[in-house]
């Protein structure tokens, strides 16, 4: 197989993880026979340095002409002062609009291996943790009307969040086909007490579930699911919600099963079928200024978004299943980065992380 994959190596830690991740690409490439063409590109604050603007056209066009676009991360201190529309992150909400990646799927699963780096009790991980979130990504607030007027002598600003039933029924189909190859069950996150884009989520979502007669479908506020979410996490197994329910969520459900570092995300564009889906794959953290340029990040990330890559968009799935395993085997063996670092096991740097799952990987 030969694909095209656009590499967005970004800031901060997004150029350490993602040398590690296409080693790995080329390491399944060579035992696998395939043939991956790597097109780098650049996105974020590099990109303002280099350019002047966060999202180059140029950039855009190679993302289009891909077959998938994996990603590192994108801001830093450095671009605080850019305005909103040309700061980095603003590269990768229009990245998203553009290439119309509305559905993101944010995996949460604890690996027994990292046990010790949540900070949750025995008593609940013993009931593990497993379910996915998928996330509505090119509406809500993020997309609404930003404004900051004067309004008699003091400063208002307003963020408005709206969603149309086409956009909440799209992003229903893709949790409700992922629900039926899992456990069947589907929790939809809102504040429908007080929002009234939550209450039309949920009479869409309602209507839609009649055609998925096999799925449970339940409706939890989002204040409650943030509780639920460190008392009781094995109770979820498909978490439905909008934009930013979903990115504060899924950064509580990664602490959850030990670390930010190890956990990946898709971001696709088609509802009707999962397999061969155009997407754009990235670890779920930030550029992480903290740690930049010190070979400290976790590249488990960024490996296990090239594994969800060739499972979703390419459909690769033993070689998707090698690349997993090698990173098993490596924390089996022990090794962890700082950010998941406990008593009696191996501290390596980002780099030596890479090595050893690359070792792995047969
Ligand atoms: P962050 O995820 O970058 O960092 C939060 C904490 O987690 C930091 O202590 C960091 O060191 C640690 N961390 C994150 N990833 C790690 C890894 N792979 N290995 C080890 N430790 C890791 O979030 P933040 O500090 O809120 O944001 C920093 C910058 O990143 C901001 O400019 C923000 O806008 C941007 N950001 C970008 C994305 C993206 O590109 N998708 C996502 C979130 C934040």
């Amino acid at each position: 197989m030969q694909k095209n994959i656009a590499v967005i190596h970004g800031d901060g830690i997004g150029k350490e993880i993602i040398e590690q991740a296409c080693r790995i690409l080329d390491k399944v490439a060579t035992i696998y026979n395939h043939k991956f063409i790597f097109n780098e590109v650049l996105a974020g604050g590099c990109a303002i340095d280099k350019y002047g603007e966060c999202l180059p056209n140029d950039t855009l066009e190679s993302c289009k002409k891909s077959d998938s676009v994996l990603l590192g991360a994108v801001g830093g201190p450095k671009w605080d002062n850019e305005p909103s529309n040309n700061r980095p992150e603003a590269a990768l909400l229009r990245l998203r609009k553009e290439l119309g990646l509305f559905a993101n799927i944010r995996p949460a699963t604890l690996l027994q291996e990292l046990r010790n780096a949540s900070p949750l009790k025995d008593c609940i991980l013993d009931k593990g943790i497993d379910f996915v979130i998928v996330r509505e990504l090119i509406g809500g607030v993020y997309f609404g009307e930003h404004k900051l007027e004067n309004i008699n002598g003091e400063r208002v600003a307003t963020d408005g969040m709206t969603y149309s039933a086409s956009q909440i029924e799209s992003i229903a189909r893709v949790a409700f086909n992922i629900a039926q190859n899992r456990k069947k069950k589907i929790v939809c996150v809102d504040k429908a007490n007080v929002l009234s884009s939550s209450r039309l989520w949920r009479e869409v979502v309602e209507s839609i579930s009649k055609e998925y007669s096999d799925i449970e479908l339940s409706f939890m506020y989002v204040d409650n699911a943030a509780m639920q979410i460190c008392r009781e996490p094995s109770q979820f197994d498909v978490i439905l919600t909008e934009n930013m329910f979903g990115d504060i969520l899924s950064d509580e459900a990664s602490v959850i099963t030990g670390t930010i570092g190890v956990i990946p995300s898709a971001s696709l564009s088609d509802s009707k079928e999962l397999a061969n889906n155009f997407g754009m794959y990235e670890p779920i953290h930030g550029s992480a200024p903290d740690i930049a340029g010190q070979n400290k990040a976790n590249p488990i990330g960024a490996i296990l978004s090239v594994a969800m890559m060739l499972d979703i968009s390419f459909n690769l799935k033993t070689e998707s299943r090698a690349i997993i395993q090698a990173v098993q085997k490596t924390l089996q063996d022990g090794y962890r980065t700082g950010d998941m670092m406990s008593p009696d096991m191996k501290l390596v740097l980002c780099s030596e992380m890479g090595d050893r799952i690359y070792n792995n990987l047969q």
